[in-house]
């Protein structure tokens, strides 16, 4: 077994790859051996916590292959326009595994607790882990339902997600009634109907259809306050684990109605400070058992989290008690689709397209969330390097929140060969756009939508948006008159300047292609 002196060098040496790495991962050229040598510094942390000699084997092992086969097989199966899904799934997880090492390590120290031996360190931590552990593990699951489609929406569900959604509500309620009946006993009976009644709202919380209702921030600052209070009395008398459970239980609560309640463009800041959580847990983890790595690996999850929520508050102009509090998605003001677009509407072909290429000296490319629904990247980059080689300088406006998560569209096109200068960022292609005389947008909606810049009643207002409909021409490509996230009609379609092309964004671009080459 390794001694503590290599235990700690090797944690050192971890941490200092970890650094590296995500220095790595902030720009494309370097990202995979960035990557690759943050996973390095994992393995090196692994290997020296095990070989340190304080487990047994038998469970580690169990679990390692449970989540080995479980996670291979989801990260091959998933597809591309699921990922965002999985990724926010995916560090639930992470929230989860923080509460039950807080917790088992609370049953651990029972001993030392008898002897008075526990730290306040310990106490304090075990406290932290939970209640974040479980505002991330909760949050997260819910915002995986509303990126998934089936947590708070009125529509019909298909089978898969009626399973899912209603089984682990079910599963919710189930588990904290019968751990809650099972502990009557050892722990009385007012601790075992909060830990029933914070699974019953929790279940109840995730069936519903709405994902706003009077009273909700009420809820929200009591479910918080009611934590923090069964918080305290878990550092006062640890020795009554029953207390650390029904804390994790308000604070399940307080993560499924804080992000219940936060919809239409919102949600990718949610999906950063989620991220932040869970980094916030692995620490407050890392003090509990004692682990160096753990808090510093923590530690960076957490700092990178906030940092990149303070990105995505900037880039929708929001302060972040605003998303957690404010509403967002449609509103009774919300104008009716009908209104916006009838009659105003003009649709192209592939044919007409081609013909407006000639003359033409600059084109700007602005990916959305459709782009990835279609796969069109490649054919995109396709189109571009056509356009390129008769002599049209070709831009791609990235927009900070386009597409299902935090640099969505910068991937996608990285995976399609787009040379990264390539893509511009919204405030370096704005002030140009007038000087653009064909903007291509292919399924990207709320982020072109003039609203949030004209309609201060707006759902979005405020929010900044790239600014195609200042270019020349605006032809848009998507498949019908549908909103996009934050669901709300797009006057841009109707615009005098815009021309719709109503297809497949992937068939649409091939289609254009092929058009240019036969014209
Ligand atoms: P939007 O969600 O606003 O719009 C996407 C559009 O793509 C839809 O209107 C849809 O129209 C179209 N589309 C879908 N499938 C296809 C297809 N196969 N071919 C062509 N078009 C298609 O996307 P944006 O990227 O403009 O905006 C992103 C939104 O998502 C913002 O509101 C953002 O806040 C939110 N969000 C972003 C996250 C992030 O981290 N980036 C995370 C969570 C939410 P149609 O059905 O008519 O084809």
């Amino acid at each position: 077994m390794l001694s503590p002196n290599i235990v700690n060098i090797s944690y050192l040496f971890a941490a200092v790859l970890f650094i590296i790495g995500l220095k790595g991962l902030a720009h494309p050229r370097t990202a995979v051996n960035g990557n690759r040598l943050a996973a390095l510094g994992m393995i090196v942390a692994i290997v020296v916590t095990l070989l340190s000699g304080k487990f047994e084997w038998q469970y580690i092992i169990i679990g390692v292959v449970i989540g080995t086969v479980i996670g291979t097989i989801t990260a091959l199966k998933v597809k591309m326009t699921a990922m965002p899904e999985m990724v926010g799934l995916f560090n639930g997880f992470g929230g989860a595994a923080s509460v039950l090492v807080a917790g088992s390590a609370l049953v651990a120290a029972m001993q030392h607790i008898a002897t008075g031996e526990a730290s306040s360190q310990m106490k304090i931590a075990t406290v932290a882990s939970g209640i974040i552990g479980s505002v991330t593990f909760f949050g997260s699951y819910v915002a995986f339902g509303k990126l998934a489609e089936f947590l708070a929406v009125r529509w019909k569900l298909y089978t898969w997600q009626k399973i899912i959604k209603y089984g682990f509500s079910l599963l919710v309620i189930a588990g904290a009634a019968w751990f809650g009946v099972a502990s009557i006993e050892t722990s009385g009976l007012p601790l075992s109907i909060g830990l029933i009644a914070s699974g019953l709202l929790i279940g109840l919380l995730l069936m519903s259809r709405k994902d706003r209702f009077p009273g909700m921030d009420i809820v929200k600052v009591l479910s918080g306050l009611v934590a923090v209070a069964l918080g305290v009395l878990v550092v006062m008398n640890p020795e009554n684990t029953m207390l650390f459970w029904v804390m994790v239980g308000a604070a399940g609560v307080l993560g499924v109605i804080l992000t219940l309640s936060i919809g239409g463009a919102d949600m990718p800041v949610v999906i950063a400070l989620l991220n932040s959580y869970s980094g916030l847990a692995a620490a407050a983890t890392g003090f509990v058992i004692n682990n160096n790595v753990l808090i510093i690996a923590g530690s960076l999850v957490g700092a990178s989290g906030v940092i990149l929520t303070k990105i995505m508050c900037k880039a929708m102009n929001r302060s972040l008690t605003n998303v957690l509090f404010g509403t967002m998605g449609p509103t009774s003001d919300t104008p009716d689709a009908d209104d916006v677009y009838a009659g105003k509407v003009k649709a192209t072909s592939a044919e007409e397209i081609a013909m407006l290429f000639d003359g033409v000296r600059r084109v700007a490319i602005v990916p959305g969330y459709g782009m990835a629904v279609a796969q069109a990247q490649h054919a995109v980059r396709d189109l571009a390097t056509q356009l390129e080689q008769r002599g049209i300088q070709v831009d791609y406006a990235i927009h900070p929140v386009a597409g299902r998560m935090p640099g969505h569209m910068n991937v996608l096109l990285a995976e399609a060969n787009v040379e990264y200068d390539k893509l511009k960022e919204m405030d370096e292609i704005n002030p140009t756009m007038e000087q653009v005389d064909i903007a291509i947008v292919i399924g990207a909606n709320d982020v072109v939508n003039p609203v949030a810049r004209t309609d201060p009643n707006s759902p979005i207002a405020g929010m900044p948006i790239i600014d195609v409909d200042k270019a020349r021409t605006v032809i848009v490509i998507k498949r019908s008159l549908s909103p996009g996230f934050a669901g709300i009609p797009n006057p841009l379609f109707a615009n005098d300047n815009t021309l719709m092309f109503f297809n497949d964004g992937k068939k649409a671009i091939l289609d254009i292609i092929s058009a240019i080459k036969e014209s």
